[in-house]
């Protein structure tokens, strides 16, 4: 007897019509009323996770606590709902095909021949129904990537079907986001790509409860009639999710449009105290009223995909909002720019972010921005490697170490300011991944550790190489202090510039634990410094 309830949410007509945001506003309201959710995200490819993806494909990648490498809407399901996802809250197909055969390798099918039906769709229930082990949910919402009609979604939506059938419909719920376009040429919106999608996922077997019509203007009463009479689907259960000024309107839009009312009857659950909501729009209040703003320039070389720094961008947003300041991103290309551009962008803004990344392309864009920022007493926070190129601009430039670089970048540096670990050496793929959450200790004379105002923390982290601590006292002999090591290998986690308002370059990603309701203590102080720099100017 199932004990928690499932919510599929399912995508039509087109990508990106935002359901990963319609499923965290979603899971915000139902969390609001006083229930416990969390949220998955079935992916389609065939990678076994995003780890190894070009951040152009899918934007960011988002790591857990746990370490999992994942889609960066599981980035949106914790900044909304101030919880933590994990590992089984990300699956793509790539996994479901790695369990399925290895356990074919194993034996374990008894001979059996390996099929999509069921072999496949068994272990895509059991990914789903894993959430709902140990009690911990009452809901689970799960979101299926892709849009319907794709060839591989099809074992997603038919384990949907069976799910459906197995766990009872009074514990299930299926959400179809979809498309209602407006023709200029008619005058008039168009319902006939809402019912085409509905129409294929019932030739699936799927009939959704409930549609969420993504649209530019309003949905009038006839509108929802058509739809629901062509769909089967509820009039009171077509809602409009209008287009909207920011994200953050969305959970109140579809507490408008009583999504989480027509949910809950289909679950059959009762509807608890009504969302309060208090504290988001406390923020959405600050956020739509700024008392000025301030500019932060973002150096990367992915800077024409925003998605690419989801995790950095919704930080900047939480602690400028936290300030009540608007931020206005300005995104610098750190591979296609000349230094000299580089230098006149940075000149204009009132904090500088280096991005994280991997591999040689853009690095001297960003050792140029390092460099002057730091000679110029701009605010400047980086972020991974971001902090591996502060240590080498800081080496090359302050101790003229002239060669000092990242054994990633020059593998025969004679300065390997920043390497690899002997033992990570030994591993043949050139050393893994230091992945997810870790303690830190905060050096207690540390401008960080004021920031925090605590001396342990826990952040997590994606990246290979590290601090080559034989430089440890160089570096703080010259007025680079290591304001912070890794509690249990010592290893170098945070860099401070002495001669500096505020220069902190951190190897860990404090991005990724940023949310709406606890916004990160290093990007409120950040945008706070740049700020009370920029009046003084
Ligand atoms: N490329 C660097 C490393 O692997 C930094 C990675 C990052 O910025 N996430 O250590």
């Amino acid at each position: 007897m199932a004990t928690s309830k499932y919510i599929f949410v399912t995508g039509g007509v087109t990508s990106s019509l935002g359901k990963g945001i319609i499923s965290a506003s979603l899971a915000k309201l139902l969390q609001e009323r006083g229930y416990r959710v969390t949220i998955q995200k079935l992916d389609p490819y065939i990678n076994i996770d995003p780890g190894t993806l070009n951040p152009y494909e899918h934007g960011e990648c988002f790591v857990t606590d746990d370490g999992a490498e994942t889609d960066l809407d599981l980035g949106h399901y914790e900044r909304f709902l101030n919880i933590r996802t994990s590992q089984d809250n990300n699956v793509t197909t790539g996994r479901i095909y790695q369990t399925v055969i290895n356990k074919e390798r194993k034996g374990e099918y008894l001979g059996k021949t390996v099929q999509v039906i069921p072999h496949i769709t068994d272990e895509i229930k059991r990914r789903i129904k894993i959430l709902g082990e140990d009690d911990k949910y009452d809901i689970i919402i799960t979101e299926i990537g892709g849009t319907v009609g794709d060839i591989e979604s099809l074992p997603y939506i038919e384990s949907v079907r069976q799910l459906n059938w197995e766990l009872g419909d009074e514990n299930v719920a299926i959400i179809h986001l979809t498309l209602v376009p407006y023709l200029a040429a008619a005058g008039e919106l168009k319902t006939k790509p809402t019912q085409h999608s509905v129409k294929f996922l019932m030739e699936s077997g799927v009939q959704p409860d409930i549609l969420v019509c993504r649209t530019d203007r309003h949905l009038s009463d006839e509108i929802r009639k058509k739809i629901a009479l062509f769909t089967n689907v509820k009039k009171g259960n077509v809602i409009e999710s209008i287009d909207a000024e920011t994200i953050y309107d969305v959970p109140i839009l579809m507490e408008k449009e009583q999504l989480d009312k027509a949910v809950l009857e289909k679950l059959h659950l009762p509807e608890k105290q009504k969302p309060e909501l208090k504290q988001w729009k406390d923020f959405l209040h600050k956020f739509k009223n700024p008392k000025d703003t301030v500019k932060i320039a973002l150096v990367g070389k992915y800077v024409e995909l925003h998605d690419a720094y989801k995790s950095i961008h919704e930080a900047l947003i939480h602690g400028a909002t936290q300030n009540q300041l608007k931020v206005e991103i300005d995104w610098v290309h750190s591979e296609k720019l000349s230094d000299k551009e580089i230098i006149e962008r940075i000149n204009k803004a009132d904090g500088v972010i280096i991005a994280p990344g991997f591999g040689t392309r853009g690095t001297p864009g960003k050792i140029t921005a390092i460099k002057h920022a730091r000679e110029n007493k701009i605010p400047l926070f980086g972020i991974c490697f971001g902090m591996q190129l502060a240590a080498i601009e800081f080496a090359r430039n302050v101790l003229r170490l002239k060669e000092a670089d990242s054994t990633e970048l020059n593998p025969d540096t004679p300065e390997p300011v920043i390497s690899l670990l002997e033992d990570q050496k030994l591993d043949l793929l050139g050393g893994t991944m230091r992945l997810g959450a870790q303690e830190c200790k905060l050096d207690p004379d540390s401008h960080i550790q004021k920031i925090y105002g605590k001396e342990t923390i826990s952040e997590r982290h994606r990246h290979r190489y590290e601090f080559n601590n034989k430089y440890i006292d160089l570096f703080e002999n010259n007025g680079m202090k290591i304001a912070a090591k890794d509690l249990k290998t010592n290893l170098v986690e945070v860099l401070e510039y002495q001669d500096h308002p505020w220069f902190i370059v951190t190897q860990f990603h404090p991005e990724y634990k940023s949310t709406v309701l606890n916004p990160h203590p290093l990007f409120t102080d950040f945008i706070k410094t740049a700020y009370e720099l920029k009046q003084k100017k």
